[in-house]
This record gives structure tokens, C-alpha cells and sequence, in this order.
């Protein structure tokens, strides 16, 4: 039988709402485009931009931001208005100031698994912002640790899982994120809980695990506590 040690949780649309203030500054940013190319063409040079910044940058709205005015510089070929430049970092730090919202259930489900696990939030991101985020929602003091990283891989999991319970085998990640929530920790030999958000970024796609012994899907972190009964009987 196993016995689970350590929970982790991921945050950005896990615990609270994240995605939808992209995707309401890309509109914005189609908006104030709008003169030089249409908002589906912009969206795609936006994600390219995106995913070539990724290993400058990290995630997190810090390299949105510059992902924003390097594609504004292209589709423009270098014509951008400096107000428009100006528009953009201004709706990036208005993204940076966004009120958290957590999502149902989030504190009820945390406070429950921190009665009898190990609970560690587990997030990509700016530092600051998630710190900050995390200050704000209130359900900071639950956590016994917090690891903000740079990407979310199996040897990541299996560093965080060793220092905070008795490695991976032993660990369980519930997170909005395929690719970085559920599959890697997988792979790293522990159970990956998928909770679908809706609104998912493209880059954070990836296949279900459906064959994987330790992947389960739940609707929302209300079922997280049975799902936990039911894997490890008391
Ligand atoms: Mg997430």
C-alpha cells in the first residue's frame, strides 16, 4: 500500500485564476495593433515570440511583457508608436497588480490535505509575483514549504519531493497543467492529479497519461480528498 507523504499543489489556475488576465491583455494588445495586423496572425507571432523566450526569460508576465513588444516591433517592422510600447508595459504591471481570485474549493481543499500531509506549492513564474500572489490569497501559512522554479521537469519534482517528505514514490502533484503538473511528476514515479481549469495556454499542452497507474483526472479540488481516501485507505 502506499502512503503519501507529501502533496504538492501547483497555483496559477489551480488555486487561483491566472489565465484569463492573458488572455483579456491580448485582446488589449489586438486592440492597440489593430491598424498594422489582424489579432489571428498576432496571436500566432505572439506565441512564437513567446516560446523563444521561454529560456531567456523564464514564465511569468515579466517575459509576456517583452514577448508583447518584440511582436509589436515585428508586425510593425520597427513602426510601433512609443505610446503603444508604453500602453504595453502599462498593461503588464496592471497584470503584476491583479487581484487574486481563488478558484472553488482551492482553501477548503489545501486546509484538508494539510491536516494530515505534507502540502508544498509548486510554481512556475516571476519570483515577486508569485510571492506576491501566494501573500494575498491568503493560504499562505497552510504550506510547509514553497518552491517557485524555472521549469517544472521530473528531476525538479523528485529535488523538491526528496527535500519536503521521502521522494517522489511517496508524492502526489495536483495541478491545471498536462505538461507541467501531471507528467513529469509521473515520470518521477508519483501520482500526477489533473484539474482542467478551461482556459489553458497552448504551451502547456500535452497528451493525457491514460495507461500511467498513478494519473487520475478530477473535476475540481472539491473530489481532492476522497480521491486521497480512496488511494490510501486509513
Ligand atoms: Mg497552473
Amino acid at each position: 500500500m502506499t502512503s503519501l507523504t507529501t502533496v504538492g499543489f501547483d497555483a496559477d489556475d489551480t488555486l487561483w485564476h491566472n489565465e484569463r488576465f492573458f488572455r483579456g491583455t491580448q485582446d488589449r494588445f489586438a486592440e492597440l495593433l489593430a491598424d498594422y495586423t489582424a489579432p489571428d496572425h498576432l496571436a500566432e507571432r505572439l506565441l512564437a515570440a513567446e516560446k523563444r523566450n521561454i529560456g531567456r526569460y523564464g514564465y511569468g508576465i515579466k517575459g509576456f511583457t517583452l514577448s508583447m513588444i518584440e511582436t509589436a516591433i515585428e508586425v510593425t517592422e520597427d513602426r510601433v508608436p512609443a505610446r503603444v510600447i508604453r500602453q504595453l508595459i502599462e498593461a503588464g504591471q496592471d497584470m503584476l497588480a491583479h487581484p487574486i481570485e481563488l478558484l472553488p474549493h482551492a482553501q477548503a481543499a489545501v486546509e484538508a490535505v494539510a491536516d494530515t500531509h505534507r502540502v508544498v506549492l509548486i510554481t512556475k513564474g516571476d519570483l515577486l509575483d508569485q510571492e506576491r500572489k501566494l501573500a494575498q490569497s491568503g493560504l499562505g501559512d497552510l504550506f510547509d514549504g514553497v518552491e517557485i522554479v524555472s521549469e517544472k521537469t521530473p528531476a525538479v519534482y523528485a529535488g523538491i519531493f526528496e527535500r519536503h517528505g521521502e521522494g517522489a514514490e511517496r508524492a502526489m502533484m495536483v495541478g491545471n497543467s498536462m505538461r507541467s503538473d501531471v507528467v513529469p511528476v509521473i515520470e518521477a514515479g508519483g501520482w500526477g492529479i489533473y484539474v482542467p481549469h478551461g482556459l489553458v495556454w497552448e504551451i502547456e499542452h500535452a497528451e493525457a497519461p491514460e495507461q500511467a497507474a498513478r494519473y487520475r483526472e478530477i473535476a475540481d479540488l472539491g473530489a481532492l480528498p476522497a480521491l486521497l481516501d480512496q488511494i490510501e485507505p486509513r
